[in-house]
């Protein structure tokens, strides 16, 4: 079996939309890229840090879902990384309310010693730094690196970021941040700019208007699946990130033809996510609805025109 090595954090989120606020509750980018990308047929591990007031329960749902968990640090008496957000109605937009590093701030990753010749590297979103370093201890070149960030990072550490993203093959990213990494408005030429800085597939995600995939000058778009009930979409960039890179490490095959699949299993994963608060609807959902859910995809976008 092919082998994803997963990269983020590991966190408490405390998240509030208009239908409803949680308290501090699982989450974090690594938690939902690993939830997600155990829909496939591989092996996966993640590379984190929590504190010791992050409960046990939490850990053991990654391992029930085959996630190895060894590259989790645990700092006694740390607090674990903790994130509180609020939506707009529109459920597009969000402020983040509170961002806290703790254990985050001083973290230095290890990557276990079994991952370091993964053949994918999902670096999610964390200090950029962490992610140079779980590259710069990688033994085997991976088959592909996807970045995900954020603009938290780009307003902290953006020549740490501009770094790292010289060393990736793919980055996944949204509207809002893909404008204020390239400094231009229109999404095409701000996709333009960021192949420059490095990545040769340039990933936009724009909430519930889908994906575009760009690659030299060809594009790609996926759209999100209209649903009926959207509650939460945080975790839904990580859950597509972990669609995307699952999807390829299991398919083993990088081309931008199978990133077009990859697209699309990452819009699927991600249309769950976002059903219920926070990691709920990852923990139960099921293959056989993945793929019923996929027979819909395949139905809004493919169509036969008449020219
Ligand atoms: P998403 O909705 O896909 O952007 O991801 C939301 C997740 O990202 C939450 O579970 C947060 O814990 C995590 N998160 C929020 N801010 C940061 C940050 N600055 N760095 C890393 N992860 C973050």
């Amino acid at each position: 079996m092919n082998k994803l090595l997963i990269v983020g954090t590991v966190a408490f989120d405390a998240i509030e939309t208009p239908f409803g606020k949680t308290d501090k509750i699982l989450g974090g980018a690594a938690t939902y890229i690993g939830l997600s990308a155990s829909f496939f047929n591989l092996q996966s591990a993640i590379v984190s840090v929590v504190g010791d007031d992050f409960p046990q329960e939490h850990l053991d749902l990654l391992t029930s879902k085959n996630i190895d968990i060894s590259g989790i640090e645990i700092v006694k008496g740390g607090k674990t990384f903790f994130w509180s957000g609020l939506y707009h109605n529109d459920l597009n937009s969000r402020d983040t309310l509170i961002t806290e590093l703790n254990v985050l701030a001083d973290f230095q990753p290890k990557v276990p010693q079994n991952y370091k010749d993964a053949d994918v590297v999902m670096l999610g979103n964390l200090h950029p730094l962490v992610q140079s370093s779980v590259l710069d201890q990688m033994e085997k070149k991976p088959k592909l690196v996807v970045l995900d960030t954020m603009n938290f990072w780009m307003d902290c550490a953006l020549p740490e970021l501009l770094d790292v993203i010289k060393r990736v093959d793919v980055i996944t990213i949204n509207d809002e941040e893909a404008r204020q990494l390239s400094g231009e408005y229109s999404l095409v030429k701000a996709a333009n700019k960021i192949q420059e800085m490095g990545p040769k597939y340039v990933v936009i995600k724009k909430g519930e208007h889908g994906a575009l995939l760009f690659h030299n000058r060809e594009v790609f778009f996926a759209p999100a699946l209209p649903l009926e009930d959207v509650f939460d979409p945080t975790g839904a960039g990580d859950t597509f990130a972990g669609g995307f890179s699952g999807f390829i490490t299991q398919s083993e095959n990088i081309s931008f033809n199978n990133m077009k699949n990859a697209i699309i299993y990452g819009s699927n994963l991600a249309s769950f996510c976002v059903e219920k608060f926070g990691t709920e609807r990852m923990q139960t959902v099921s293959k056989a609805e993945v793929a019923i859910r996929l027979q819909q995809f395949k139905s809004l976008t493919q169509f036969d025109i008449e020219i």
